[in-house]
């Protein structure tokens, strides 16, 4: 049976997608900034379940929280990136891209002493309209990248990727991993973050095992911040923004901890390696 990935987003929750038209990133210093305990929350939640893990983490957390990100590595867990300040790649250029991985790799790297090897594009933002992404990741020596969602979605999609692993640069040994996809009432969802939070555990864990079944390992995600029901609320973001960042939240402890226990997991440079070998 295939060990499956198991990341974490690192962001704080004033950074996500979701928010980003209502509040300004000139803004973010001034915020109540939770990224450190929320993060501690969930090392502790892997220490219990005794499991590893990635943490595709903000350079622009690295920044601030560099003893957290040596936490992180001390506890056996991957750092890798997930770029600066969550901009989306589709708004990049290629130029800019490239900055922003430095960026946040200098600073990831400098904070855990560990190389950083893995990228998660900000709301799976590797698409049709970034043909030069992978290009560019293969170029600065990335092993693998985490960032298509190979379904349609209102924030997000490249519906036509591939499911499983794949190398998206001809020649070059970078290997992409879809995040996984579930199935609830005819419609298909990313198996992570507010799906998993909001729907029953089932869809996930089908997902889970219908991957298991193909010798395939199911890749999964969430963020600290989907554990934390004591965050403030952001009053004026749209409705639907704040079901789904409000919803569940205090139920999500409790169901990672069952998921996890449910399930063989590890880091996701370990899946990258094994899917190389396979496509090799
Ligand atoms: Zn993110």
């Amino acid at each position: 049976m295939p060990v499956n990935a198991l990341s974490v987003d690192v962001e704080d929750w004033f950074q996500v997608g979701a928010f980003e038209n209502t509040i300004s990133r000139a803004d973010w210093d001034g915020l109540d900034c939770r990224v450190e305990g929320n993060t501690d929350r969930v090392i502790d939640l892997f220490a219990r379940g005794g499991v590893k893990a990635t943490f595709f983490t903000l350079g622009w957390v690295a920044h601030r929280y560099p003893a957290l990100i040596r936490r992180i590595a001390e506890a056996g867990h991957e750092v890798a990136s997930h770029g600066w300040d969550h901009k989306r790649v589709f708004t990049l250029s290629p130029e800019d891209f490239r900055d922003d991985l430095a960026a946040s790799r200098v600073a990831l790297e400098d904070a855990s002493g560990t190389a950083v090897t893995g990228y998660r594009a900000p709301s799976f933002s590797i698409d049709t309209r970034t043909p030069w992404a992978h290009a560019i990741l293969a170029e600065e020596g990335y092993s693998y990248s985490s960032s298509v969602a190979p379904i349609r979605h209102d924030h997000y999609g490249w519906h036509d990727a591939p499911r499983g692993a794949f190398r998206p640069v001809a020649g070059e040994p970078l290997i992409e991993l879809p995040i996984t996809i579930a199935r609830v009432l005819g419609r298909e969802v990313t198996a992570g973050g507010g799906f998993f939070r909001m729907l029953p555990s089932r869809v996930t864990t089908d997902a889970v095992k219908r991957a298991n079944a193909g010798d395939t390992a199911a890749i999964f995600y969430f963020h600290p911040w989907e554990v934390d029901p004591a965050q403030p609320r952001v009053r004026n973001a749209p409705l639907k923004s704040r079901i789904r960042h409000y919803s569940r939240l205090g139920a999500m402890e409790g169901k990672l901890e069952r998921l996890i226990a449910g399930h063989a997991w590890g880091r996701v440079d370990a899946v990258a390696a094994r899917e190389a070998a396979r496509l090799a």
